[in-house]
């Protein structure tokens, strides 16, 4: 018997409702529908996945991720897992245009293939840090309720603040940004400010309201792409006269379109999140990053405590991130189910 051959497998939808509703310049959520993969091999060891479902990307409905993910199961059975890499490779090949899904089953079979090696993910990805400090993103949300969020995180003592902008216009957003700044303070001292733009500004917008946020002395640390996915050249253009780095995100959903980012000097941060990449990509983007002297995010979806645990590994593991954005347990209610991750306010642990 092959202890590394996929023996069985089981495929669960998981609705988990937000604490508050969750708003992006793309849409409204109030509870998320993940879908988990579990992976069991022949010499007992077992793996977890789990795919954030999207009302707006439709390759991230639930149903499209589910039946990806049956039909992942179907092919793979009785199959070694062993060869990682090569599995993983083949995984995409069936269903990379779920990404969703197809980094789920790869984060679920390196799961099960380390547990089956005793190695921790943790050790495999580097086994550099033992606790890192992550953010607490704010929905594009009304001012008094971006408020009483900003206040409640401070209160659990994040001390970066990531906010999602682009909706209602400049003032809308700077007037967001303020009340984060405002009511954000942990013992007096302000925020470290994340701008998410999720692609709706211009060059102009962004730069405008980077200014308006310096003469109002905000922290501000990082603008993440403000600009259209595809506006490599302006993303190039805003770099060079931002006063703040630049981080791409949805320009960023493969190893080639780091190479491109280098290139072409368009982003000085890459965020890399296992559900757009899965494992395999994300570490070429990482490799990519370094050698062209770029730094490092990550970040997450809306998985659960559970789901969140592979990116935890990496994070801590790798330990070269100098932006954590992994807090959907934070923004999820208490009954998701949780893993290894272990949160202490802004702080993770394993
Ligand atoms: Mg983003």
């Amino acid at each position: 018997m092959n202890p590394f051959s996929l023996r069985s497998g089981s495929i669960e939808t998981l609705s988990i409702a937000l604490k508050t509703p969750f708003i992006t310049s793309l849409g409204e959520k109030k509870q998320t529908v993940n879908v988990s993969v579990r992976l069991s091999l022949a010499g007992g060891a077992t793996g977890y996945g789990e795919a954030s479902g999207s009302v707006v990307l439709a390759a991230h409905t639930p149903q499209r991720m589910l039946r990806e993910l049956r039909t992942l199961l179907k092919k793979f059975r009785g199959a070694d897992m062993s060869a990682m890499a090569t599995v993983s490779r083949d995984v995409w090949k069936t269903a990379g245009k779920t990404p969703g899904a197809a980094a789920a089953f790869e984060c679920a079979l390196t799961d099960a293939v380390l547990r089956q090696l005793r190695v921790s993910p943790h050790t495999w990805f580097g086994g550099k840090k033992r606790r890192i400090e992550t953010d607490c993103t704010l929905s594009a949300d009304a001012p008094e309720r971006t408020r009483i969020a900003a206040l409640r995180a401070a209160k659990a003592g994040f001390r970066t603040l990531k906010i999602k902008i682009g909706k209602g216009g400049g003032e809308a957003d700077f007037e967001r940004i303020r009340a984060a700044d405002a009511l954000g303070r942990v013992r007096g001292k302000r925020p470290a400010l994340i701008l998410d733009g999720n692609q709706k500004l211009t060059v102009r917008c962004a730069l405008a309201l980077l200014k308006r946020c310096r003469r109002a002395r905000f922290k501000t640390v990082l603008i993440e792409q403000p600009l259209p996915r595809d506006d490599w050249k302006g993303m190039a253009r805003l770099r060079k006269s931002s006063p703040v780095p630049v981080a791409a995100d949805e320009s960023l959903r493969s190893a080639a379109d780091a190479v491109r980012l280098a290139d072409m000097d368009a982003a000085d941060v890459f965020n890399v999140k296992l559900a757009k990449t899965g494992i395999r990509e994300t570490l070429d983007i990482m490799a990519v990053a370094r050698a062209a002297g770029k730094s490092l995010m990550i970040g997450c979806m809306q998985e659960s405590a559970l789901g969140l645990t592979m990116s935890a590994h990496l994070a801590l593991g790798a330990g070269d991130f100098s932006f954590v954005d992994l807090d959907s347990d934070v923004l999820l209610e208490d009954n998701q189910p949780r893993g290894a991750v272990i949160r202490h306010g802004r702080f993770l642990s394993l």
